[in-house]
């Protein structure tokens, strides 16, 4: 029904080919880049992609470099057909869905890395994942040539990468940052809950308690970072099917302390399920 299907591109020279056209006729091209399983927070990106730009293109890519070894690769979901139709849905110009040895030919070893900033929190503990993330989105950026690229605040730490990296190396590309969605109790959306049982979708919902908590003591006052952590621990640790890898209160753009974003990575059985709360705004 409605919108037609979109253009499906494999090569980075299909993508860039797609793009260029439309730069020529002085279109604005946006990009929105994902792993695929698609759900209403990709939604949401490629809603406001739409709004803002003339073309919209949407990667699906299950990007094996920000793995890191023993985590789920090879059993993150994969769902092309029922992803190609949310794309159809929404009006997307364009899927870009290459390969792995399209994305990474043999001999392809240049890699990117975000100094600083791939040290903490997420960098600390899935060492060479934000250096998989930086590597891929600038090949997405250089094969999409976008105005503009679209990223969820879920993954705070990426999307401060990705607006750095943009920058350092004069992409031209405008990183946009949209809000997180989250299910009706408050759950972030994820690609990752679908691995969740009844039991763990339950417990899973201590992660945004945890925000609460820190966010309830915020509002109260309390502004010291070891204070605001030890609530949000507090919350987790009551929590039996819950490991913490972190819960931290940091700076947005540094990830470092001290600062308004509170931060956590939790693990609810297999699944490691991260999410974060701009302290002293609405959750
Ligand atoms: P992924 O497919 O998990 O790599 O995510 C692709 C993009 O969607 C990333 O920019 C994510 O931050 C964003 N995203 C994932 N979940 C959400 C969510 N619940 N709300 C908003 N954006 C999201």
């Amino acid at each position: 029904m409605g919108a037609e299907a979109p253009l499906r591109a494999a090569t980075p020279a299909e993508l860039r080919d797609w793009s260029e056209s439309a730069r020529r006729q002085g279109l604005r091209v946006g990009l929105v880049p994902t792993m695929g399983a698609l759900h209403a927070g990709h939604v949401s990106l490629v809603r406001r992609a739409r709004q803002e730009c003339e073309r919209t293109a949407v990667s699906i890519f299950v990007n094996p470099l920000q793995f890191t070894p023993g985590e789920d690769f090879q059993r993150y979901p994969r769902q092309l057909d029922a992803d190609l139709e949310v794309l159809r849905a929404e009006g997307v110009d364009a899927a870009y869905l290459p390969a792995v040895d399209v994305m990474y030919p043999p001999g392809a070893t240049t890699r990117v890395r975000v100094a600083e900033l791939d040290e903490v929190l997420e960098g600390a503990c899935r060492p060479g994942h934000l250096e998989g993330v930086a590597t891929v989105v600038l090949k997405l950026f250089e094969a999409a040539r976008p105005h503009r690229a679209y990223f969820g605040q879920k993954d705070a730490q990426q999307a401060a990468l990705v607006t750095r990296l943009a920058r350092d190396l004069d992409t031209g590309v405008e990183v946009v940052v949209c809000p997180t969605i989250r299910e009706p109790d408050g759950l972030a959306l994820s690609s990752r809950n679908a691995y969740l049982r009844a039991d763990e979708r339950r417990a899973a919902l201590c992660l945004v308690r945890a925000l609460r908590a820190a966010n309830a003591a915020y509002a109260a006052g309390e502004h010291d970072p070891a204070a605001l952590r030890a609530e949000m621990h507090e919350v987790l640790d009551a929590e039996p099917m819950a490991r913490v890898d972190y819960a931290e209160v940091v700076d947005e753009s540094t990830f470092r302390p001290p600062g308004r974003l509170a931060a956590l990575a939790v693990r609810i059985g297999a699944t490691r399920l991260i999410d974060n709360h701009h302290l002293g705004t609405p959750l």
